[in-house]
């Protein structure tokens, strides 16, 4: 991601190094089950930020090898004609992200890449997909969008459009399944969450979920407002996910540590409880950016004192996620657009 805001990632792979960071309050979430990757260590936004090789992390998450520091998580499973993928970090880093991947798979060339959505955090690696004359999936909304020039407020500038080479080759507008190395692949849309066509990929024989843009765990979880994604399609999102997970699923996030099924729950509710609280701030005419203030302890007042629940105040998340003044001011606007006839 672009922006001015923070993305130091303060999460952690391992209990022990995140109880420090979080102090006396419990965690929102137990722990990234499998050690490795120390998310602590990557202190930079990424856009269009160079990386070196010892940037590149791996670790792995059910058998599945998860490589972050390129731009995004990125997760892969080594195949007899070449590698599958689940995003592909930013295009500044794909040579670099390649030469560790296929160092570890064992492999040569990309046999098939998922989009879970269009950013350029994610599809960085389409290029070279495209030269591997891989499949690439995708929702239909993610191949339009890499055919256009689009801006999105969530990154400087423009984006796209990636040549016709690197576009999706198989698309859906709601799900499908495919079989790699003997295994079942699931894949589906999440409505309307971070942009207009997320796809979270769910491989059942391992219980782990890669669940895109919607879900992250070293920030808060910016929604594409311009580009089909808000707080509606959010929290449906997250009922989607909720009742896919067991407690125990390991849950990749777009970016930051692994977290479990559990965890996906207990964000669930929060997120609800947010959106819930967005209504009764309509009403009393809040704007987007009064919202981060209401949240963290301003008080408004009018005719009438505002009465709503503030669930982020003193929460375990703002340790973990870091200043949510941005999500908030995104999600209310994704809310405000989609719901009042202005
Ligand atoms: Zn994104």
């Amino acid at each position: 991601m672009t922006i001015s805001r923070r993305h130091f990632l303060r999460g952690s792979a391992q209990l022990t190094l995140s109880a420090p960071l979080l102090g006396a309050a419990a965690p929102l979430w137990a722990a990234s089950p499998p050690a490795g990757i120390d998310y602590s260590l990557i202190t930079k936004p990424f856009v269009g930020r160079k990386v070196s090789a010892k940037d590149i992390m791996q670790q792995d998450v059910g058998g599945l090898a998860l490589f972050a520091g390129a731009g995004c998580n990125v997760v892969a499973l080594a195949g007899k004609d070449g590698a599958l993928l689940v995003d592909g970090g930013q295009a500044v880093n794909s040579a670099l992200l390649l030469q560790a991947l296929h160092g570890r798979l064992g492999t040569r060339r990309i046999h098939t890449l998922v989009n879970t959505h269009w950013h350029p955090d994610q599809t960085g690696l389409n290029e070279v997909a495209g030269k591997d004359h891989a499949t690439i999936i995708a929702h239909e909304v993610t191949r339009l969008a890499v055919g256009r020039m689009l801006r999105s407020p969530l990154f400087d500038g423009t984006i796209g459009p990636l040549p016709e080479s690197a576009r999706p080759t198989l698309t859906t507008y709601d799900r499908g399944t495919f079989e790699f190395s003997g295994e079942e692949v699931q894949y589906r849309h999440l409505p309307g969450a971070h942009t207009g066509g997320d796809l979270y990929v769910y491989f059942p024989k391992r219980n782990v979920l890669v669940a895109g843009g919607p879900v992250t765990t070293d920030r808060w979880p910016v929604m594409d407002y311009l580009n089909g994604g808000f707080m509606h399609g959010f929290v449906r999102s997250y009922d989607l996910l909720a009742e896919l997970v067991k407690p125990d699923t390991l849950v990749v996030p777009a970016n930051g540590p692994v977290i479990t099924g559990a965890d996906v729950v207990k964000m669930k509710d929060l997120y609800w409880d947010l959106f819930k609280q967005f209504f009764v701030l309509f009403n009393k005419g809040l704007g987007p950016r009064d919202v981060a203030e209401f949240n963290a302890g301003k008080e408004f007042r009018g005719v009438v004192p505002i009465v709503a629940e503030r669930p982020l105040i003193g929460h375990p998340v703002l340790k973990q996620l870091g200043d949510p003044s941005q999500f908030l001011e995104f999600a209310y606007r994704s809310t405000q657009l989609a719901t009042l006839p202005f």
